[in-house]
């Protein structure tokens, strides 16, 4: 399927799957090496990084934990730059390895409230892994060392990824062709 129609919009295949895997294989690789003997806790921010949690977990091969956590700020196609609670953190991190597993990051605001509120309770060391990264569009300074792939400023569905709700089961990366 070159084309789909999510809602309203028309969107054009821009990632597929064997591409996006072979990012993930990437990222899995470079933290197995980086974080080895850290017993690193994954936290998978919910609902977008449900499947690059999925298959990036299956080629971590370290010792590792992986807790699933809410905090979203985006309604629409653009950002609003609002963002709300942390929600589903009830484990311990004061002291651990802590993993971010993010689907997308845009302007970074939504990153860097959550970096605030995981930094409140005094983790050892908080790293950041996202699938996409859109760097055009960043608006803080973060340290991102495992960034699966950067693309342009464009709205995209798919690979968990949604429009309002929609076309996360994709497992391919679309982008939007029509308003
Ligand atoms: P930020 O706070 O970095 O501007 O926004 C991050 C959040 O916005 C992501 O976690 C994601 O939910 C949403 N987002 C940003 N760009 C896109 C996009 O192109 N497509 C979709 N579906 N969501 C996006």
């Amino acid at each position: 399927m070159s084309t789909i129609k999510v809602k309203e919009k028309q969107f054009a295949i821009s990632i597929p799957e064997a591409e996006i895997l072979t990012a993930v294989q990437r990222v899995a690789d470079a933290i197995n090496h980086d974080l080895e003997g850290k017993e690193p806790l994954f936290l998978s921010v919910l609902n977008g990084a449900f499947m690059f949690t999925a298959d990036l977990m299956k080629r971590i091969t370290i010792p590792c934990e992986v807790s699933f956590i809410k905090l979203s700020s985006y309604e629409g196609t653009s950002s609003t730059g609002q963002v709300r609670q942390l929600m589903g953190l009830n484990q311990c991190i004061k002291g651990r390895t802590v993993v971010i597993v993010e689907d997308i990051v845009d302007t970074g605001l939504t990153m860097q409230k959550l970096l605030e509120l995981l930094q409140a309770q005094e983790p050892a060391e908080v790293h950041i892994a996202t699938l996409l990264l859109k760097p055009d569009k960043l608006k803080v300074p973060l340290h991102i060392e495992y960034a699966a792939m950067q693309i342009p400023n464009d709205f995209i569905v798919g690979y968990g990824l949604d429009y309002d709700g929609f076309g996360r089961n994709y497992k391919d990366i679309y982008t939007v062709i029509s308003d």
